[in-house]
């Protein structure tokens, strides 16, 4: 696709999406750092920085902040992630810590589960059952960590799960990743830490990152094609709004971008680099959101309701999200994968067909308006989780290797233990920025000077002839 069919493309899906209300401003200054990306690896890169007092320039391609941690308010009138909405471990969360008292209602998530079989709702002792394979999952995916090699985390797994097998499998893999078990490392899986707890925000965890995205500049609808660097002589970003001179940049993009061609390295990313991203490659994780008035499934606020699976075709919902009237079936792996190549339309006729069965179908009647995010599909993301295929568990430190002092990785993928999620992803901008500080001397002192804008366009990395 063209840069420029690109570009036009990303302008009108953007405006889907409300705009939070972030400060915005022109380009071509320069800077101590540019940070690509405003995603929560982003965000919490610039707070950082600029907490600092070093100058930062925060480059973000589409029209919102957030990446794959924003709200959409618009379309049902109510708060709708369209990526992340799970605060995990709300204790020991930073953004959690980090979030303004005023205006947002964080509260603890349900820790009980629902189950259905086949049309009615689990027994307790059916429910006892699947709620004890599940420990016996994790059990051993813990134990595959402690093993000398390597493996499939799916190869990890207990092969006698019974009557579970096909939903543990789900649950642990395109439901928590977006990817079938088949495809993920058991020693990248075993490390991602202990889950206490979880959290929602009623503004949407979408709405909690915008807040603290306020405290920044965001120069939005500024798509990077190309970074330039030469050690020792600083970084050319190459920007739509034009060139920026920075002595440092933190580039926060995908995975899934960074091995596209999206944006253009000069020199060449090393091999090493490359291969880590693609080891390191998203899953497909996706939101069919459902509208249904007064209640009609009988679940409570935030109810979450796995089925007894026969196989891969299957989903989870999240019922009355926030004591609202939607309602969120989660679809990933490589059939929900599958599913959102062919199309929203598709993607909602499933929703409705797998609320029909596990509720009745009186259900489908109820449904009012509906909406699919397809992250599969966004250039900007191309996908919704990073996770290491087997083998490849040591891929996030290769990745997180800076190049020649001046370019610095950060983003969700390159934490070690909680990768795939907002709390990974801010840890490592925050991290990311304490790297590039360092690498500057330090904080500002005041009265220090900005550096100086090069004399002639020569003496800046340029890009290579060939
Ligand atoms: C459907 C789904 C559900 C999820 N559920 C949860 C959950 O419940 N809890 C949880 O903690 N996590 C969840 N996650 C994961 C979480 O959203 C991510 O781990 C996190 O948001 C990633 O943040 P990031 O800053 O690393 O990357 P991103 O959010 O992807 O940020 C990167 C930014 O770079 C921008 N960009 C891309 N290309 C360019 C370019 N050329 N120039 C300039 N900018 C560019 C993008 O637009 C984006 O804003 C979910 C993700 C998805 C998709």
């Amino acid at each position: 696709m063209s840069r420029l069919s690109r570009r036009t493309f990303l302008a009108a899906s953007a405006a889907l999406v409300a705009a939070p209300a972030v400060h915005v401003e022109a380009a071509t200054v320069d800077v101590d750092v540019a940070i690509i990306g405003a995603g929560a690896a982003g965000i919490a890169a610039a707070r950082r920085i600029a907490a600092a007092k070093r100058s930062y320039r925060l480059i973000e391609a589409s029209a919102r902040v957030g990446g794959r941690c924003a709200v959409d308010t618009k379309t049902f009138g109510v708060p709708f992630d369209l990526g992340a909405h799970w605060i995990h471990n709300p204790d020991s969360n930073p953004l959690v810590a980090a979030a303004p008292k005023n205006g947002l209602d964080i509260y603890a998530a349900p820790r009980a589960q629902g189950l259905r079989v086949g049309p009615r709702r689990a027994r307790d002792s059916e429910l006892e059952s699947f709620l004890a394979a599940q420990v016996r999952a994790q059990r051993a995916i813990v134990d595959a960590g402690k093993a000398k090699a390597d493996m499939p985390a799916q190869r990890a797994l207990p092969k006698d799960l019974g009557p579970w097998q096909p939903a543990i499998e789900f649950m642990f893999g395109p439901y928590a990743l977006g990817k079938d078990l088949s495809g993920v490392s058991a020693f990248d899986l075993a490390r991602a830490v202990d889950r206490d707890g979880d959290a929602f925000c009623r503004q949407g965890y979408g709405g909690l990152l915008a807040r603290l995205a306020g405290d920044v500049t965001v120069q939005l609808s500024n798509p990077v094609s190309m970074v330039s660097w030469v050690a020792g002589q600083g970084v050319t970003v190459e920007t739509a709004k034009g060139d920026l001179y920075a002595r440092t940049v933190i580039l926060t993009v995908s995975t899934n971008v960074l091995a596209s061609d999206a944006i253009e390295f000069i020199p060449p990313l090393p091999k090493r680099q490359l291969d880590a991203a693609g080891k390191l490659s998203l899953g497909s994780l996706n939101h069919i959101a459902l509208e249904m008035p007064g209640n009609p499934l009988g679940l409570q606020r935030d109810d979450i309701v796995f089925e007894q699976a026969s196989g891969a075709r299957t989903a989870a919902l999240l019922a009355n999200i926030g004591g609202t009237d939607l309602h969120v079936v989660e679809v990933g792996g490589a059939f929900g994968r599958e599913l959102a190549a062919k199309g929203e339309a598709a993607m909602v006729d499933f929703a409705t067909e797998w609320v029909s069965n596990a509720f009745g179908a009186e259900a489908k009647r109820a449904i009012k308006r509906s909406h699919a995010t397809r992250w599969d599909a966004d250039p900007l993301a191309l996908g919704a989780i990073s996770s290491a295929a087997p083998g490849a568990s040591d891929a996030r430190k290769i990745l997180a290797e800076p190049l020649g002092g001046r370019v610095f990785f950060a983003g969700e993928a390159l934490h070690e233990t909680q990768w795939g999620t907002v709390n990974g992803a801010w840890d490592s901008g925050t991290r990311a920025a304490d790297a590039v500080l360092r690498r500057l001397g330090g904080a500002k002192e005041d009265g220090e000077q900005k550096p100086a804008r090069r004399k002639s366009k020569s003496s800046r990395p340029r890009r290579n002839s060939q």
